[in-house]
């Protein structure tokens, strides 16, 4: 199965993507977490995206897109995989194509999570993620069971530096600019199914199943 998950910053991609990855046994590929992988490391792609990054703008397609093709095309994505963060813009959308194409002849399938304004802005403002394994918490609607630590390997969580209320502001625009342009481009091509993703997270997840389901994908 391959899926691609869009939709604003905020909206629970990260969340389903890890809960469906372990589930369904595919390799859940987040642009975003690699990209902080890399600025934690120091890598030349790091260093190149770090002020993207904490600006809350796009990093050049070029840099991205080249991180999500080795991706895909490596060995461990057999079974699938779950796409979160990319694409985000019509150009991205476009070369994935062109690569899927020639590997798998297109076929895939787009759940766009929506979620209003005031959802985002709460989610992403009490947003904690484990600088260790990267799970993610919220301070009011997914607290870990000890504060300030990751409930699986008991690492230190933190704030996202591009949480803040400046940097999300500018993150939604950017999203609403570059971002939302690619629903409409996947609505045509009749590959969208939208779920509301202001729910509960157990609801969220169950309607993406029942998704999969009737689009006969092996569960
Ligand atoms: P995205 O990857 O789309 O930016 P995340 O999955 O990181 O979003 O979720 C953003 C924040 O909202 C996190 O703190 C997460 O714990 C919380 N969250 C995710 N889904 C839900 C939900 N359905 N209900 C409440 N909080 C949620
Ligand atoms: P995320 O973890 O998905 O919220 O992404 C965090 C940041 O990483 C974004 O604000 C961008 O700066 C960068 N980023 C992640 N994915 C992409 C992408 N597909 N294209 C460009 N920049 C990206």
């Amino acid at each position: 199965m391959r899926l691609v998950l869009l939709g604003p910053p905020g909206a629970g991609k990260g969340t389903q993507a890890k809960v469906l990855s372990e589930k369904l046994k595919l390799k859940h590929i987040s642009t975003g977490d690699i990209l902080r992988q890399s600025i934690k490391q120091n890598t030349p792609l790091g260093v190149r995206a770090k002020r993207y990054v904490e600006s809350g703008e796009l990093v050049p397609d070029d840099l991205v897109t080249e991180i999500v093709i080795d991706s895909v095309g490596s060995n461990d994505t057999k079974d699938g995989f779950i796409l979160d963060g990319f694409p985000r813009n019509v150009q991205q959308a476009e070369s994935l194509d062109s690569f899927l194409r020639d590997k798998y002849s297109l076929d895939y399938l787009v759940i766009y999570l929506d979620a209003n304004i005031n959802t985002l802005i709460q989610r992403l403002s009490g947003r904690r993620i484990c600088r260790n394994c990267q799970a993610v918490f919220h301070l009011v609607n997914m607290p870990p069971k000890k504060e300030g630590f990751c409930d699986f390997c008991q690492g230190v969580l933190y704030q996202r530096p591009d949480d803040t209320e400046e940097t999300i502001k500018n993150r939604l625009q950017v999203y609403n600019q570059q971002t939302a342009p690619v629903v409409d481009y996947y609505a045509k091509s009749k590959r969208l199914v939208r779920i509301e993703a202001d729910k509960e997270a157990g609801v969220v997840l169950k309607e993406m199943l029942d998704v999969l389901n009737r689009h006969s994908y092996a569960l």
